[in-house]
């Protein structure tokens, strides 16, 4: 591994040069069945030849114009995510952080405009944002945050999945401006809340003038079986921001805005010289365009009930097995002990894996991927923990 790079990232020491769906193949030739998709990121699976024709058609025209001059292409994505998501404006940065950015700015100046002197927001244990100052501060995750203080002011952390505890922040802090959660938390370990969690933290944010925050950036882009996971809840936010799944690997991020969070960003407020160019907006048009045109979304869900319920026959009644979650092609076992190791184990087998928060195997196969290949990584994990 080259010491031209800082050594952020705990690597396995393996190099992809071909994909095809979800296979990846390494250097020597070996090849791997992907069921984490560069986490959540591939959903239309590797050398998708839709977006690999539509990267070459826009950068053959033209890829970069800056937010100086209108971006068609640009527009069309925006008025393709407003249709879909009931939210009526957004602005587009270039990843996930980037969106929750401009969340917290919204949340902020909405906070100010009622004046607010010092607006905080709401955020969860076990949550994850991001790596930016404000973002890492929004994270429920101290070894996220440590050495990195001071930390960003204005957050106000609760347990995850308890509406209680955010009523009583409501009755005790004067200067909330918004609740921002996860409607499943990825990182965190593949938490599904209660199916009323949402909408009572909308009933609360309503009671309150606050804003309701959806970071769906791993939920999004029919990942759990709807376009946006919010979907299936009965709610609508006030924001919610993706990234991941939306450009298929080019860097996108998007925060979308509804009603009176959609008017507070003025011209001066924010912006970004990459976010929302011609190459990425076109991808990312794309890449919604397949998901809507091959049922990606009820495909999700359906597979996503195929695996679970395959892991339950299988898993179900091992002592070391405490719980099988998720929604849609978001999945999490849970184990009783740490197994970061099957990461390496399942390489050598020939399949890619993911363990967040030491105990929990977390699955994000591409959207696209066959009966049968779903079958085999079904296998395959379910080999894996049983050796343990
Ligand atoms: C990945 C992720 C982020 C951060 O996205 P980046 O593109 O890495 O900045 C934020 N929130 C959630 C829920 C995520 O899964």
């Amino acid at each position: 591994m080259s010491d031209a790079i800082m050594p952020t990232y705990g690597r396995m020491d393996v190099a992809f040069t071909q994909g095809d769906g979800a296979w990846l193949t390494d250097e020597n030739g070996k090849r791997y069945l992907d069921a984490l998709s560069g986490i959540a990121v591939v959903g239309l699976g590797h050398a998708n030849q839709a977006v690999a024709d539509t990267i070459s058609e826009q950068a053959s025209a033209v890829i970069h114009t800056s937010n100086l001059y209108r971006i068609p292409k640009q527009e069309a994505l925006a008025e393709k995510l407003q249709q879909i998501s009931g939210m009526d404006n957004m602005f587009f940065g270039n990843s996930g952080a980037e969106a929750n950015e401009c969340a917290i700015k919204i949340a902020r100046l909405y906070g100010h405009k009622r004046d607010i002197e010092n607006p905080s927001v709401i955020v969860a244990d076990a949550s994850f944002h991001g790596r930016t100052l404000a973002t890492l501060t929004a994270t429920g995750n101290r070894k996220v945050q440590a050495g990195f203080e001071p930390l960003v002011k204005g957050f106000i952390r609760v347990p995850f999945n308890d509406l209680e505890a955010v009523r009583q922040v409501a009755e005790h802090q004067k200067e909330v401006v918004a609740v921002m959660v996860e409607p499943i938390q990825g990182e965190g370990g593949i938490h599904v809340p209660d199916d009323d969690y949402l909408k009572g933290l909308r009933d609360i944010c309503d009671a309150n003038d606050w804003l309701l925050i959806l970071d769906e950036i791993q939920t999004g882009n029919a990942r759990t079986g709807t376009y946006f996971c919010y979907q299936q809840l009965g709610v609508l936010p006030d924001v919610v921001t993706t990234a991941k799944g939306l450009g298929n690997g080019v860097p996108i991020g998007v925060c979308l805005a509804r009603g009176k969070a959609a008017d507070v960003l003025q011209p001066g407020n924010h912006g970004s010289t990459f976010g929302g160019n011609p190459l990425a907006c076109a991808v990312g048009l794309t890449v919604v365009e397949e998901i809507e045109k091959n049922n990606l979304a009820e495909r999700a869900a359906e597979l996503g009930e195929r695996m679970r319920g395959k892991f339950q026959e299988r898993l179900g009644h091992l002592n070391n097995v405490k719980d099988i979650r998720g929604k849609g092609l978001m999945i999490g076992i849970e184990l009783d002990s740490p197994c970061a190791d099957l990461v390496g184990k399942a390489l050598e087998k020939g399949i890619l894996i993911n363990v967040t928060v030491d105990k929990v195997i977390r699955l994000l196969p591409p959207l696209t991927i066959t009966d049968e290949e779903a079958d085999q990584i079904c296998d395959m994990v379910s080999e894996l923990v049983e050796e343990v």
